[in-house]
Protein backbone atom coordinates (compact mmCIF):
# COMPACT_ATOMS: atom_id res chain seq x y z
CA UNK A 1 0.00 0.00 0.00
CA UNK A 2 2.91 2.17 0.73
CA UNK A 3 4.14 2.01 -3.10
CA UNK A 4 0.65 3.47 -3.67
CA UNK A 5 -1.29 0.32 -5.08
CA UNK A 6 -3.78 -1.81 -3.12
CA UNK A 7 -2.82 -5.02 -2.00
CA UNK A 8 -6.49 -6.30 -1.97
CA UNK A 9 -7.76 -5.09 -5.35
CA UNK A 10 -5.16 -3.31 -7.60
CA UNK A 11 -6.21 0.03 -7.28
CA UNK A 12 -4.43 3.18 -7.28
CA UNK A 13 -6.15 5.50 -5.25
CA UNK A 14 -4.43 5.49 -2.02
CA UNK A 15 -5.48 8.29 0.91
CA UNK A 16 -3.22 8.64 3.78
CA UNK A 17 -5.27 9.12 7.16
CA UNK A 18 -4.19 9.85 10.72
CA UNK A 19 -5.57 8.17 13.78
CA UNK A 20 -9.00 10.22 15.36
CA UNK A 21 -7.34 9.72 19.05
CA UNK A 22 -3.77 8.98 20.48
CA UNK A 23 -5.60 6.84 23.24
CA UNK A 24 -8.95 4.93 21.90
CA UNK A 25 -8.03 3.28 19.21
CA UNK A 26 -4.34 3.63 19.25
CA UNK A 27 -1.25 1.60 19.54
CA UNK A 28 -0.10 1.41 23.64
CA UNK A 29 3.32 3.24 22.92
CA UNK A 30 3.57 4.85 26.39
CA UNK A 31 2.65 8.28 28.01
CA UNK A 32 -0.15 9.34 25.97
CA UNK A 33 -2.74 11.24 26.67
CA UNK A 34 -6.00 11.54 24.83
CA UNK A 35 -4.15 15.11 23.33
CA UNK A 36 -1.30 13.39 22.39
CA UNK A 37 -0.54 13.45 18.73
CA UNK A 38 -1.45 9.86 17.27
CA UNK A 39 1.67 7.60 17.07
CA UNK A 40 -0.45 5.50 13.94
CA UNK A 41 -1.86 6.36 10.63
CA UNK A 42 -3.55 4.12 8.27
CA UNK A 43 -3.80 4.54 4.41
CA UNK A 44 -7.04 3.54 3.10
CA UNK A 45 -8.01 2.34 -0.70
CA UNK A 46 -11.00 4.38 -2.10
CA UNK A 47 -11.65 1.74 -4.81
CA UNK A 48 -12.44 -1.02 -2.13
CA UNK A 49 -12.22 0.21 1.41
CA UNK A 50 -9.23 -1.92 2.58
CA UNK A 51 -7.05 -0.22 5.33
CA UNK A 52 -3.50 -0.76 6.38
CA UNK A 53 -2.43 1.04 9.69
CA UNK A 54 1.07 1.85 10.54
CA UNK A 55 3.45 3.05 13.33
CA UNK A 56 4.65 6.78 12.79
CA UNK A 57 8.55 6.69 12.07
CA UNK A 58 8.77 8.75 14.77
CA UNK A 59 7.29 6.34 17.31
CA UNK A 60 9.10 2.98 16.15
CA UNK A 61 11.47 2.87 18.62
CA UNK A 62 9.16 2.75 21.25
CA UNK A 63 7.48 -0.39 19.65
CA UNK A 64 10.70 -1.60 20.02
CA UNK A 65 11.00 -0.57 23.41
CA UNK A 66 6.81 -1.52 23.91
CA UNK A 67 6.12 -4.11 21.95
CA UNK A 68 6.75 -7.98 22.06
CA UNK A 69 9.29 -9.83 19.68
CA UNK A 70 7.65 -12.46 17.25
CA UNK A 71 11.08 -13.71 16.42
CA UNK A 72 14.60 -13.71 18.16
ZN1 LIG B 1 -8.43 -1.59 -2.92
Amino acid sequence: MRRGVCVKCGGGEIYGVQAHSAVYQDLWLGGQTKWSRPSTYFLACAGCGYVERYVNADKLDELRKRGTPMSD
